[in-house]
């Protein structure tokens, strides 16, 4: 008998090509069975009818080092209970705060949480103004690297949380740090994920399986900074590193989501490989909100359902390496899993430069599957 029988919705599994009705049964925390029709002679029975389900959402940009440092949020109160079952911490902390964050976070939260590693020793410090942080790297910049960049504690680090550890993270700073970053990156064989600026230099540090997060960024005084150039055009050489499987990030957040960047880049054939919030404490609010908004502003977009299903699981676990085991409700993988109610209507959707688009829909999740446990939502 399964614990848990999710009946009579509409799957969209793109890691399996599904896009039908399907029951789906699930024993001991995993998916045992995906069927058309599937007895309700189980522990527990979910009715979803009239419900789209996907695999659990995979949020490949978040910062959870909640308590640890000023722009950590919650990650079972703001990614479980929107949606995403897993999420990456995209290199709030160093390493010298993170064995803290796996135990204070990592091992104490529900929702699956991966890491990356800053390359800085103690992380995001930029972000706490107050104390002249960031002045301070930017006044030594180069200097600053040589002294608060340790590349041997940062592999050894790495190495150490494999498990969940899985690559480094550049953001903010001069390319030196993301010189070093590489250097981590080749020595504890791991991926980097490297923000969308000081382009198109950055991308030729980058290789097959690397990321660049906030790819539609529209930041002023330097708007070529990101993807496009003074003409809007998008700069040859993210092509480039197209071809050598580099990936390309949402990373939406308070300040990295441009609605005119990201539609100049669609016209240009630039669709992100997965889609992220790049949530903390200044974006969970608005204008990014969580995974389904920023997945309605994709619908908006045009690109397809099934696309932007895949892109928010199948694809992100790809990136950890993971799929199977997550992304997908294939027999085998954990049963995470979201019961969506597809709403229509008209919604306002703002992006981080307070512009605004209507979205005609809006994917409400009303229920989601953690390890076969079930949190109803609404
Ligand atoms: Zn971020």
């Amino acid at each position: 008998m399964y614990d848990l029988v999710v009946k009579g919705g509409v799957l969209i599994d793109p890691a399996q090509g599904i896009y039908e009705r399907k029951d789906i049964g699930i024993l001991h925390g995993r998916v045992e069975a995906v069927e058309t029709r599937i007895p309700a002679d189980a522990k527990q029975v979910m009715n979803a009818e009239g419900l789209l389900i996907t695999p659990g959402l995979i949020d490949l940009h978040v910062h959870v080092c909640r308590d640890i440092a000023s722009i950590g949020i919650d990650p079972d109160a703001f990614c479980l209970r929107r949606g995403s079952t897993t999420v990456l911490d995209a290199g709030s902390l160093g390493h010298l705060l993170f064995r803290i964050f796996r135990r204070h976070v990592i091992e104490a939260s529900k929702t699956t949480v991966f890491a990356l590693l800053n390359i800085k020793s103690l992380g995001m410090i930029e972000f706490s103004k107050r104390e002249g942080w960031s002045m301070l790297l930017d006044a030594l910049d180069g200097l600053f690297a040589k002294l608060f960049v340790n590349v041997e504690e940062s592999v050894r680090t790495i190495q150490e949380n494999r498990d969940v550890i899985i690559g480094i993270k550049w953001a903010h700073n001069g390319l030196e740090y993301l010189r070093l970053a590489r250097k981590v990156a080749d020595e504890a064989g791991c991926l980097i994920m490297a923000e969308n600026h000081r382009q198109p230099d950055a991308l030729k540090y980058l290789k097959e399986g690397d990321i660049v997060t906030h790819l539609y960024h529209g930041l002023k005084p330097r708007p070529h900074d990101g993807l496009l150039d003074e003409d809007m055009k998008v700069q040859p050489e993210f092509y480039e590193a197209l071809k050598r499987g580099v990936i390309l990030d949402v990373g939406h957040g308070a300040g990295s989501f441009s609605w005119e960047v990201a539609e100049k880049a669609l016209e240009q054939g630039i669709k992100p490989h997965t889609i992220s919030t790049d949530l903390y404490t200044l974006s969970v609010d608005g204008p990014a909100f969580d995974m389904p908004t920023t997945m309605a502003k994709f619908l908006h977009l045009g690109l397809s359902l099934e696309e932007v299903v895949e892109a928010s699981t199948a694809m992100p676990a790809k990136v950890l390496g993971r799929l199977g085991e997550i992304g997908t409700l294939k027999p085998g993988a954990f049963a995470d899993l979201v019961a969506f109610k597809i709403q229509e209507g008209k919604f306002p959707l703002t992006d981080t430069m307070k512009k605004t688009r209507m979205g005609e829909k809006m994917p409400l999740p009303v229920a989601v599957v953690k390890w076969g446990e079930v949190y109803k939502l609404q």
